[in-house]
């Protein structure tokens, strides 16, 4: 059989021809007119009053960090079952990474453990919407205003999902998406920041112009422009925003897709969950997901290492795990604190698959899916 990889990106047909008109409009530098289009589409699909592309969602998270002043001591609330960007964007700020454990259901961020987590330092809270299910944030903005904090969402996995009918990614203060090539949205590097308290929107555009006041500038608001503020080069090329172009117009079609493959993954699996081997991902009702991910939770940690080792091996599909918790990690132990259990973070890790998830599957998907399940009843 053919061998099927964990991720294909997939283009849509334009992004060339847009990378190309991009070279004739001579603005190859960033904050072009692709840059522009792609940050008016991101305003209006998450209803936001200011979106900035950068060059990835990491460096979206470390912009954040900076414009939340984020000081040596500081403490953020995060997942430790995250990517290890959560987490760098603030250490590098000298802050500390607070680890709190995550919901059985679907692997976010526990917000009933937020509060108890919470310290005189803490500054922030930053939920994760895992594979693209969102996080509660009701009563997670309910608990920042209580204490006086900052929400950052890391919307990595979130583009086109929403959480009670609104946009994940319009919740909190300042949220990041990523446009990595393994996301749904992609131009191989990328991301975005996404400012939703206009407080922040003056020095967020400061801090992504290396700390100029460009803007202004050409506003014509001031007659030169000079170093007003700390910042560097988070602003991507018009050549990038170009390829991302072509895929933000085709977001609602790609994601789409991806839902089929999902839906189709669930409805194969529900078999196999009924008799007990595997849990199926929980989508809970008041949210909209985007397909971002198709994950197993098998019986246990030797039964999953298994499962991936036989469907490479035996049928060249290539399933993978996901994050190692940063909790226990070296930098996770230098840097982090972690204030309770983190049993569910440790469990799940362990016991979790990702399928194989992309545009064009749906080829192959029934063979490989019997495949799974032939290896999931043999393991
Ligand atoms: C992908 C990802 C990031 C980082 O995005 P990059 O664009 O790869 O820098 C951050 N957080 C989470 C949860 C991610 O999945």
């Amino acid at each position: 059989m053919t061998a099927i990889p964990f991720n294909k990106p997939y283009l849509t047909g334009q992004e060339l021809g847009y990378i190309k008109q991009a070279d004739s409009n001579g603005h190859l530098s960033g904050n072009g007119p692709f840059s522009q289009k792609c940050q008016q589409w991101l305003e209006n699909n998450i209803g936001a009053p200011k979106a900035l592309l950068t060059q990835s969602g990491t460096s979206a998270l470390e912009m954040a960090a900076l414009l939340l002043d984020i000081q040596p001591g500081d403490e953020i609330i995060m997942p430790s079952y995250t990517f290890v960007s959560t987490a760098n964007a603030f250490a590098l700020r000298g802050a500390v990474p607070v680890f709190v454990d995550i919901r059985k259901d679907t692997l976010n961020l526990d917000e009933t453990l937020i509060e108890a987590a919470i310290t005189s330092k803490t500054k922030a809270i930053v939920p994760v919407h895992y594979a693209g299910v969102g996080c509660e944030m009701e009563p997670i903005m309910k608990i920042a205003e209580k204490h006086r904090l900052w929400v950052l969402e890391d919307a990595a996995h979130g583009i086109m999902a929403s959480y009670k009918d609104k946009p994940l990614g319009k919740w909190g203060h300042l949220s990041a998406f990523s446009f990595h090539e393994t996301k749904n949205i992609i131009s191989g590097e990328g991301g975005a920041l996404i400012v939703n308290d206009p407080q922040f929107i003056d020095r967020a555009e400061i801090l992504w112009e290396k700390g100029t006041n460009r803007k202004k500038f050409l506003n014509g608001l001031v007659d030169k422009y000079s170093w007003v503020d700390i910042g560097s080069s988070f602003l991507p090329s018009d050549l990038i925003a170009a390829f991302l172009w072509a895929q933000m117009e085709k977001a609602q079609e790609i994601t789409q897709y991806r839902l089929n493959i999902w839906n189709t993954y669930h409805q194969a699996f529900e078999n196999l969950e009924k008799e007990g081997r595997v849990r199926r991902p929980i989508v809970p009702s008041n949210c909209e997901h985007n397909a971002h991910m198709y994950y197993l939770l098998m019986e246990n940690h030797e039964k999953r290492n298994q499962f991936l080792e036989n469907l490479k091996q035996k049928h060249n599909i290539q399933a993978v795990f996901h994050y190692i918790p940063l909790h226990n990690s070296p930098a996770g132990l230098k840097y982090g604190r972690s204030p309770g259990s983190l049993n569910n973070t440790v469990e799940l890790s362990n016991r979790l698959v990702r399928l194989p998830l992309w545009v064009g599957l749906e080829k192959n998907q029934s063979s490989v899916i019997k495949k799974i399940l032939l290896e999931v009843r043999r393991t």
